[in-house]
């Protein structure tokens, strides 16, 4: 049983990637908003081996010698992935067996911590985020550990910028009536030109949050506000994958453990499994007929879970 490592799954940034998923649902140092994970239900900042290295490792290899080939290997999932205090040694040993490139998304609240800088230098590319461009607002959306600071996670992320070699792509995510104002955006832009990322990706909520309250922004104000970013950021919509599929994939269990993991569209599914639409919706409908799986329609679109999960308890 793969418990550490799921699809792969369709991603709107990175292609098709083979998740990794190194935290208990759901244990973040975060409690945000917009979370698609659900609230947060361990708030910590403490670093241990929430999941096993070896075990870990043993299931990513498995993973890639099946027939979908993933673009790319991400750590996300239940939470923060750099409490777990393994994710250097599992970065390094994947490395050791693979050239697919590893992304690890963060929510950047430990890089003021140096043996976490540490961890990630490995790292193929690193996404960390900025929410907020002033410590009340970042303490509104992201609802931090007590012990985070607004400042600690700015500095922290412009310290790690001076050591990483790698990729920085700073996902900067604006939540409609907060943070999608001018004032605050070019907050956000002056804090991002401190970073120094490579590229810069602006979102916003699309998936079911935990907050009702966590509203979306419409496309065109996104595309007026990557404007005000250095370089100009890329608003997040659809997804491209360049690895080629290999073979069929997929099946009642395989959609459930991806849907197990967040909502995800009939097209998520899809991609994501390498499999035909039509025999997605196959599956789906035996599997909502049978009570494995809800579906629920939010802006024009059809999301799935599984069943055994409420809506908002299902990356990051
Ligand atoms: S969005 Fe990410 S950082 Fe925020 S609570 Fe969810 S898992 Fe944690």
């Amino acid at each position: 049983m793969n418990e550490y490592v799921f699809g792969p799954v369709p991603s709107r940034r990175l292609g098709r990637s083979l998740g990794i998923d190194l935290l208990p649902l759901k244990t973040c140092s975060f409690n945000c908003v917009y979370c698609q994970v659900g609230r947060t239900t361990c708030l910590t900042v403490e670093r241990k081996e929430w999941a096993p290295t070896g075990p870990v490792l043993e299931q990513v290899k498995q993973k890639i010698a099946g027939p979908v080939k993933p673009d790319v290997i991400t750590f996300s999932g239940s939470g923060e992935p750099t409490l777990n205090s393994g994710i250097g040694e599992i970065i390094r040993g994947i490395k050791s067996f693979t050239e697919i490139p590893v992304v690890v998304l963060t929510n950047g609240s430990l890089l003021w911590m140096p043996e976490v800088r540490r961890d990630l230098l490995e790292a193929d590319i690193v996404v960390p985020s900025l929410d907020a461009g002033t410590e009340n607002l970042f303490r509104y959306v992201n609802r931090p550990h007590p012990e985070i600071s607004f400042e600690r996670l700015v500095e922290g992320t412009v310290q790690f910028r001076e050591e990483y070699k790698g990729q920085i792509w700073l996902e900067v995510f604006l939540m409609g009536g907060v943070t999608a104002m001018e004032s605050e955006v070019e907050k956000m832009a002056a804090i991002a030109r401190r970073i120094r990322p490579d590229r810069i990706q602006l979102n916003t909520v699309t998936r079911p949050p935990t907050e009702e309250y966590a509203y979306s922004v419409p496309e065109e104000r996104m595309r007026h506000f990557a404007t005000f970013f250095e370089p100009e950021a890329d608003v997040i919509g659809g997804h491209s994958s360049t690895s080629e599929v290999t073979g069929p994939a997929g099946g009642s269990e395989e959609i459930l453990a991806l849907v197990r993991r967040r909502p995800c569209t009939l097209d998520d599914i899809a991609d994501g499994l390498a499999m035909n639409r039509n025999v997605v919706m196959k599956y789906a409908d035996r599997l909502i007929s049978e009570g494995h799986l809800h579906h629920k329609v939010q802006d024009s679109r059809i999301y799935y879970w599984a069943a055994e999960e409420s809506p908002k308890k299902n990356e990051a």
